[in-house]
């Protein structure tokens, strides 16, 4: 047979493996839930190349993972009947970091670094494949693609820069279809081959992957066997009975080795939500979307007539991407199936909208046809419902949050994801009722806790018509202006709009309860207590004055006019009633850079 060919790592995975060797030992035990996934993966996308294509199928109609071990020898095989990978896939995915999760870990390693927070890392991203290396000093993985004649080996050890590729040429290592991962543990980690230890934690990590997880186990049964009876008890019970008594039964335990169902393999969201407790939510979740944290919130529905589907959605408890990076509508948030196969992660806006992108969970339809594609999602009418029904689940779920009786979960919430409601509030009018209760200010009365727009409604001053905001890039530079004086003097409340995205947000909502937003730094403000005589009076004896002011500052300002807006400040610069508002401003000038 052709030796085996030696290749070198790319960059960094060398930099990885060494990470996951020398920095990475407080979780180790996560090596099995990453590999059972990626075996998952596997016969994912094998059931669903084979919707199109049945001839995949054709070497085995089995679909499942088989991990065994050897305790004495501290050898782990985790085998699935997957997809495999030709010679090229093994290059491509072995040996190079194309894949998102690896490169996700190692953005927030290095952003942990940064900040100088190194906190169980692996134990909240997994590294993937490489994640093997954690416990085994070798590893060596048996694969047979479909697409290809041969099965090929893949050999890698710890702390090495190169691997190897050769075929497969024992007969007896030959599988019909899918991978062989074959782990070598290392000394200290041969306890990882235990069958119990091995049972215990596929009940822990991957309880929710949708394929048989069968482990290889000890098993015994109690029989009866017939026995030689003990002579120490024939002498005892005398003469009489010594003939018949020669033979005697005994039950004994026979033992045996066989492979044992493992996991819980009916999808948690064809459950009956009523048998399903918060804490296999939870961890559903965990397992599902490789998460650390518990959701905030989660959703769990079925809709029928129009549309049939059944979903499960959660709200994260923190923003990956961090809290300024809103529009990353790629996120493999949302799996999709269609009756139970697993048809894609990879959306973009076709079932949720991007500000609404960060909600994860997953979707079964019955009604798509299983060889859905990607133009066939962006044009479906079924996709279109379904998209709305589930927005309104996710606002339901984010309202849930809102009027829970913890309230540190919604100010998690809205520290995470407060740009995005303000995002959907200009991206989405057609969400505005659901959008604008969502909202959170501070004001001139709440600069401690921030405030929603019912509240304020709810201390509006019964002659007050309209809602009053202020822009400003400061909490302090908004409490400190001089447009608040009038309005401090009546007890009307104003909110302080400090983040840039706020502005454009209110302006969009124009309203909320038919109540308008008022800008109170713009000229035309009305408090509604005018009075004519005394305003003409002022300005025929001011006229003068203004003019002259008017003259000296050229075109520096538009106009200079009589107001009763102040109370102790002499004068005040305004934005025109078209024009934009100072902090408008300060956003373009700062988008011009
Ligand atoms: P990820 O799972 O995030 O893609 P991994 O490092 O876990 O990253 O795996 C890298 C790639 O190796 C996978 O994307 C897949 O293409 C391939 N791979 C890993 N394990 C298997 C397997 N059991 N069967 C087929 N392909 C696999
Ligand atoms: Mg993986």
């Amino acid at each position: 047979s052709p030796p085996a060919e030696k290749f070198e790592y790319q960059a960094e995975v060398s930099r990885l493996m060494d990470l996951i060797v020398h920095s990475l030992y407080s979780n180790k035990e996560v090596f099995l839930r990453e590999l059972i996934s990626n075996a998952s993966d596997a016969l994912d996308k094998l059931r669903f190349l084979s919707v199109t294509d049945p001839g995949l199928m054709k070497e085995s109609a089995e679909l499942d993972i088989r991990v065994q071990t050897d305790k004495d020898n501290g050898i782990i095989t985790i085998t699935d009947s997957g997809i495999g990978m030709t010679r090229e896939e093994i290059v491509d995915c072995l040996g190079t970091i194309a894949q998102s999760g690896t490169a996700k870990f190692l953005k927030a390693l290095k952003d942990s670094k940064d900040s100088g927070s190194d906190n169980n890392l692996i134990g909240q991203f997994g590294v993937g494949f490489y994640s093997a290396f954690l416990v085994a000093d070798r590893v060596v993985v048996s694969t047979k693609s479909p697409k290809s004649e041969k099965q090929y080996v893949w050999e890698g050890e710890a702390n090495a820069s190169s691997y190897t590729i050769r075929e497969e040429t024992d007969p007896e290592k030959l599988i019909p279809r899918g991978t062989r991962l074959t782990l070598y543990l290392k000394r200290d980690d041969k306890g990882f081959a235990h069958p119990e230890r091995v049972q215990k934690l596929v009940k822990n990590y991957s309880q929710f992957v949708s394929f048989p997880i069968y482990t290889w186990q000890e098993k015994g049964y109690t029989k009866e066997v017939e026995v030689d009876e003990d002579p120490a008890e024939v002498k005892k019970e005398g003469d009489d009975s010594q003939i018949e008594k020669k033979k005697k039964t005994k039950t004994v335990v026979e033992r045996y080795w066989d492979w044992e169902l493992t996991n819980e393999t009916k999808p948690l969201w064809l459950r009956n939500p009523k048998e399903v407790t918060t804490e296999e939510y939870n961890d559903f979740y965990k397992q599902t979307f490789n998460e650390y944290l518990e959701p905030l919130a989660s959703s769990h529905f079925t809709t029928e007539g129009e549309v049939e589907f059944r979903s499960v959605l959660y709200v994260p408890a923190i923003s990956p991407t961090g809290k300024d990076d809103i529009t990353n509508p790629k996120t493999k948030n949302i799996r999709l199936y269609v009756k139970r196969v697993f048809i894609s992660d990879d959306f973009d806006g076709e079932l949720f909208p991007r500000y609404l992108s960060f909600v994860k969970g997953v979707v079964d339809s019955n009604d798509l046809p299983l060889n859905v594609s990607r133009e066939i999602l962006q044009e479906s009418r079924i996709v279109r419902i379904m998209r709305k029904r589930l927005v309104r689940k996710a606002f339901d779920m984010i309202l849930g949050i809102a009027m829970s009786e913890n309230p540190e979960d919604y100010e998690k919430f809205w520290d995470n994801f407060g740009k995005n409601i303000k995002l959907g509030c200009i991206e989405d009018r057609e969400n505005h009722k659901r959008l604008a209760p969502l909202l959170r200010f501070f004001s001139s009365q709440a600069d401690e806790v921030m405030i929603s727009l019912d509240e304020y409604v709810e201390n509006m001053k019964p002659e007050q018509k309209d809602i009053y905001y202020i822009a400003s890039d400061s909490l302090t530079s908004a409490q400190s202006a001089p447009f608040l004086e009038k309005l401090k003097e009546k007890e009307y409340e104003v909110l302080f709009l400090v983040d840039p995205i706020d502005e454009v947000a209110i302006q969009n909502l124009k309203s909320y309860k038919e109540k308008n937003f008022v800008d109170i730094s713009k000229e035309d403000l009305d408090l509604g207590d005018k009075d004519e005589e005394k305003e003409k009076q002022v300005k025929q004896e001011f006229g003068v004055t203004c003019d002259w002011i008017k003259k000296r500052l050229g075109d520096k300002v538009a106009s200079v006019q009589i107001s009763n807006r102040l109370s102790s400040s002499p004068c005040v610069l305004v934005s025109g009633k078209f024009g934009w508002s100072a902090n408008m401003e300060r956003l373009m000038k700062a988008q011009s850079l």
